[in-house]
């Protein structure tokens, strides 16, 4: 298997869609590096880094997890000396993490909005910050972020969400430009809906995350890059391949 003995960095592993595609990618032998707000404790219902790391070993699988807010540069570089240090490389990294908040743009709490853009959009940029130099130096990587179909849809009530998902949209396209020539891979996927505490589900996710275009990514097609994917679409009805030579 193409992923075989990979090591990934998901960001927002404790629950909800980090968590199923931790699992996910730990099902395939990948050894998942997980991140959260606290190992053990999650403001939401759908389980804690803890859960996480616990049922990928039970499973067999190989993984960490890691304490670590991603809006904060101090934190995200040392989580990376960490990764780093136990490690020696990572080859994926996941940009998962994320906040929404529903409210008309002119009653929207200022302080959600700060918080919305430092986790959305700066977290992502961090990741990079710190990662993309040692896969410049390792001669390859993959990088992944979660965005949504709101960055290119209008949804009332939806304005800064969308924004930030927008923003994220353009970051992957323009790193993906600044990396093409170090074949480090760097595209965003729309999940689509997912029953999470983000979408107001209680328990464990239910979602399906799993699927070729998920597989497609996160196996680097060669050269596959700079491209925003819908889920449903990407490599059923369109990709780099015919969804006939990657591992499923
Ligand atoms: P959840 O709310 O279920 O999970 C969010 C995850 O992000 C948790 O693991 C949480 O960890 C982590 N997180 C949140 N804030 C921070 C922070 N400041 N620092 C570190 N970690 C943080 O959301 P989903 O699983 O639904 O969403 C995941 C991603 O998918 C998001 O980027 C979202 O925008 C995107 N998405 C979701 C869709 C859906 O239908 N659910 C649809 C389209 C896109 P903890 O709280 O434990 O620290």
């Amino acid at each position: 298997m193409v992923l075989e003995g990979k090591i990934a960095l998901v960001t927002g592993a404790s629950r909800g869609i980090g968590r199923l595609l931790a699992l996910a990618l730990a099902s395939k032998g990948v050894c998942v590096v997980g991140t959260a707000r606290s190992l053990d404790h999650s403001i939401g219902t759908g389980g804690t880094l803890k859960d996480t790391i616990q049922e990928i070993r039970e499973k067999g699988g190989r993984a960490m997890g890691l304490v670590c807010e991603v809006s904060d540069p101090n934190q995200v570089e040392s989580t990376v000396i960490n990764v780093i240090k136990e490690f020696g490389r990572i080859d994926l990294l996941v940009n998962n993490a994320g906040i929404l908040h529903y409210d008309d743009t002119w009653e929207f709490p200022v302080g959600v909005w700060q918080d919305m853009m430092a986790i959305n959009v700066t977290g992502p940029f961090l990741f990079c910050r710190f990662i993309v130099p040692h896969m410049i130096q390792a001669g390859n990587g993959n990088i992944l972020n979660i965005t949504s179909e709101v960055g290119r849809r209008s949804i009332t009530k939806l304005n800064p969400y969308g924004t930030s998902k927008a923003a994220l949209n353009q970051f992957t396209i323009n790193l993906a430009n600044e990396l093409r020539e170090y074949k480090i891979a760097v595209n965003a996927i729309e999940p689509g809906y997912t029953a999470t505490d983000m979408t107001g589900y209680r328990g464990e996710s239910i979602g399906l995350v799993e699927g070729p275009a998920m597989w497609i990514l996160a196996q680097d097609m060669s050269g596959f890059t700079g491209q925003v994917v819908d889920r449903r679409e990407f490599g059923r009805t369109w990709g780099p391949t015919d969804g006939n030579t990657i591992d499923q």
